[in-house]
């Protein structure tokens, strides 16, 4: 297959890019660096099935030749990005959604889109499962990536249902691993970085608030699987291991072995009280389910920030 990955320098498309490689794919990575670096992928540009385009998709996508799949994966994704960057987070959802639909369908290729927990907002639900409409404040500050991926995903099935086109829609939750930028400001990063300069440990709110954490490598597994799928409806993939806040900092405090103190900051905005997939469809449909365990994950992704931190 020829796999063309919007995003292919981010945190995800690296990872996807070297994963479809390794099963003897060739792949097109596609990103304007915005969140993304060359940094994450200098190692495949001498595999001569790897291609890589420095563009921005919300303007019109041409790759010449063959394509069989399209994983739309270009978006800021952390809360302190899309804060930073409301209007292009709009935009790579919205317009960039749309000119890879209508590049898909030109290739008549398969499309995939990366959606997010997110479109279930402040869920008033838990565990939540794929019927679940979501509690999102359009108007508030993670609007604009909320609503942006909740209109990529009515694009999605329009293009489905309209076009007829082969369509996937990955509801992607939390997920961590090597290769997250280590000033992204999400919660991993951020606690790996504090834990191995021993500086505090940044826990908004009361830390009550929770999360599942997915392993990367257990998360792209399950995109690969839903590529394979014939399922045209939402699919969340996640790790359903709920834990607090607190709770990861201190699990994070203790894996590096750090001396940090744990500090708490003000909760953020319209920030989700409680997170969890309920991975029912995956499981069943996709005979997937995550094997690496929250400390097993943690492990293996400190090697990678202990580097990143001594070169910054
Ligand atoms: N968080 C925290 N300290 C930090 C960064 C994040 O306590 O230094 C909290 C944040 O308020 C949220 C959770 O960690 O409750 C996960 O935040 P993240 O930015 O990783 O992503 P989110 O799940 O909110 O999209």
């Amino acid at each position: 297959m020829r796999v063309v990955i919007t995003g292919g320098a981010g945190f995800l498309g690296s990872h996807l890019s070297r994963y479809f490689l390794s099963k003897g794919h060739k792949v097109t990575a596609i990103d304007n660096l915005i969140t993304g670096s060359v940094e994450n992928i200098k190692d495949l540009f001498g595999n001569e099935n790897f291609a890589f385009q420095k563009y921005d998709v919300t303007n019109y996508i041409h790759v010449p030749g063959k394509v069989d799949a399209i994983l739309h994966f270009a978006s800021p994704a952390s809360p302190v990005d899309y804060l930073k960057f409301p209007i292009p987070t709009l935009k790579v959802g919205a317009l960039g959604t749309h000119k890879a639909l209508g590049f898909a369908k030109e290739k008549k290729a398969v499309f995939m889109i990366a959606s997010t927990s997110e479109v279930y907002g402040d869920p008033l639900i838990n565990p939540q499962n794929e019927k679940y409409w979501g509690n999102v404040n359009p108007v508030g500050p993670r609007g604009v990536y909320d609503e942006a991926k909740r209109f990529a995903e009515a694009m999605t099935m329009a293009y489905h249902r309209y076009h007829k086109m082969p369509v996937r829609i990955i509801r992607i939750f939390n997920t961590y691993g090597p290769n997250m930028r280590i000033n992204d400001g999400r919660a991993v990063p951020n606690f790996m970085t504090q834990a191995l300069k021993n500086k505090p440990i940044t826990v908004y709110g009361d830390g009550s608030q929770t999360r599942s954490l997915c392993y990367v490598s257990d998360l792209v597994r399950g995109i690969y699987k839903l590529l394979y799928s014939g399922l045209n409806e939402p699919v969340n993939i996640g790790n359903p291991h709920e834990i607090t806040l607190l709770e990861l900092a201190q699990t994070v405090k203790k894996i590096t072995k750090s001396s940090s103190k744990i500090i708490f900051k003000p909760l953020p905005q319209d920030d989700p009280k409680v997170r969890r997939p309920d991975i029912t469809l995956a499981k069943t449909k996709l005979k997937w389910t995550p094997e690496v365990s929250l400390e097993e994950g943690l492990k293996k992704t400190v090697e990678y920030f202990r580097k990143a931190v001594s070169k910054n």
